[in-house]
């Protein structure tokens, strides 16, 4: 059993070598620094809903206009909110005009960058994620 143990533990180090060294997943890589068993229970304890949307934000695959025109969904890229800029993640929870007010009571910054928000704990993320009422 240990054995087994030993080969498993190998085996995720192995493919999370592989993933980081991978060209592809910029933002996943960005927001996914390095395993967090804490982070990881919240994110098992959502609905499949918030499951979803946490996700979206963390690999910058969310139902954003950004996204949405990459998949040829939506032609306009431009956020809905404030009209200034392409709706991505990072404008969304960062950089949106029309969400200072709620950024700053639940992220407690009205603006934040790329490592900021790397910082931030899931649960309040995926809360400014649905006050801005995008999802
Ligand atoms: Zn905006």
């Amino acid at each position: 059993m240990q054995q087994i143990l030993i080969n498993y533990a190998i085996k995720c180090r192995e493919q999370w070598k592989q993933w980081r060294e991978a060209t592809k997943f910029r933002q996943a890589k960005q927001r996914l620094r390095q395993a967090n068993l804490s982070y990881t229970k919240y994110a098992l304890r959502l609905c499949r809903t918030d499951l979803r949307i946490l996700i979206g934000l963390l690999t910058g695959h969310a139902e954003l206009n950004r996204h949405l025109t990459l998949m040829q969904i939506r032609t306009d890229t431009v956020c809905p909110l404030c009209q200034e800029d392409e709706e991505t993640v990072l404008h969304l929870l960062g950089e949106c005009s029309a969400l200072v007010v709620k950024r700053t009571n639940i992220l407690g910054s009205p603006c934040l960058c790329y490592d900021e928000l790397g910082k931030m704990h899931w649960c309040a993320l995926l809360r400014l994620a649905k006050a801005s009422q995008r999802f």
